[in-house]
């Protein structure tokens, strides 16, 4: 690892005024980062521990709850305004990682953590990501757990996350503080599609520190349910999950908001697959139907094509799961 320097934030302007000046990046729990340095593909000349500020607090609002950004994973899905009112975002936090890495975790890195694309790692391989212009390892090499959707001819790779799955159909938004002040940012344009600039993974500005998760109120608590597929039953990222929350008039579908994860560069809204949901039975013919209408949509690559019927199967099962409740 190189050589860096680390200082401790006391007060928010303090961190966003360190955290501002080029080569600097913020640590919390430092469960990606520290990974990152230690390969090489992070090179931060110094880091700002905000481990200490008071932002961590995780309390109703008039309209829903607030999710403090330095809370960790394990406390967040644990905690009883999460599990009683969004069971899902509980259920794919869960899903994520391990428990002592849930356990040093914050909510804010799980925002921001990069990609786990193996070329992104591997610092002798070209990444348009890690090194803009440099090309891409993945596009024609082995894209078994690559972007089926939003992806660009600079970047293939999927954003990790299970818990951000759930935050993008619980209509979320992230709240920031930079040096220019504080923002709202929708949680679905939170984060980027590849383009042209693949080294960007978010639309935050250089300095800005996430502060909190706002999530409104729903009606989605009784009819959601977070489906991931992996390769083994822990410690393993989703070939493709899905988020899947229905508002039901008896057996009528009023809202529905379905996400998939493992699929793309930030966390996929299926709004194709939604569109065909409102206002129809909770049937698995239409369930099937919505699957059709977004996986017409996939473009794989050489080793992923698997996942188009994969995805397919995994909104139908979601779907089926949310609408009865979470039960099989
Ligand atoms: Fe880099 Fe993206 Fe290509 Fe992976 S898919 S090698 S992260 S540019």
């Amino acid at each position: 690892m190189r050589p860096f320097h680390y200082t401790r934030a006391t007060d928010q302007p303090a961190a966003i005024s360190a955290a501002s000046a080029a080569g600097s990046k913020y640590l919390a729990g430092g469960t990606n980062l520290v990974d990152l340095m230690k390969e090489d593909v992070e090179r931060p000349s110094t880091l700002v521990d905000i481990t200490r500020l008071t932002l961590k607090d995780i309390h109703p609002t008039t309209n829903g709850v607030s999710i403090g950004a330095l809370a960790h994973n394990t406390e967040t899905a644990n905690h009883p305004l999460i599990r009683q009112n969004y069971p899902l975002l509980t259920q794919a936090i869960l899903a994520g990682a391990t428990a002592q890495l849930r356990n040093m975790a914050t909510n804010g890195g799980n925002l921001n953590q990069r990609t786990r694309c193996p070329y992104f790692y591997e610092v002798g391989m070209p990444c348009n990501k890690r090194d803009p212009g440099s090309g891409c390892g993945a596009i024609g090499g082995i894209n078994r757990m690559h972007a089926i959707f939003g992806w660009s001819d600079k970047c293939i790779a999927v954003h990790p996350s299970d818990m951000c799955v759930a935050l993008a159909v619980l209509d979320a938004q992230v709240k920031v503080a930079g040096p220019q002040g504080e923002r709202t940012i929708a949680f679905t344009d939170y984060h980027r599609l590849p383009g042209d600039t693949p080294e960007k993974d978010n639309n935050l500005a250089p300095g800005e520190l996430v502060t909190s998760i706002e999530i409104p109120k729903n009606n989605f608590a009784a009819n959601s349910y977070y489906l991931k597929v992996r390769d083994r039953s822990s410690y393993a990222f989703a070939l493709v999950s899905v988020a899947a929350a229905l508002e039901m008039n008896g057996k009528r579908i009023k809202q529905a908001r379905i996400a998939m994860g493992g699929v793309a560069h930030k966390p996929w809204r299926a709004l194709e697959a939604e569109k065909v949901l409102i206002g129809k039975d909770a049937t698995e013919a239409n369930f099937r139907a919505a699957a059709d209408a977004e996986m017409a949509n996939a473009k794989p690559h050489d080793y992923n094509k698997f996942k188009v019927e994969l995805g397919r199967r995994a909104i139908v099962r979601a779907l089926s799961r949310a609408a009865n409740g979470g039960a099989a």
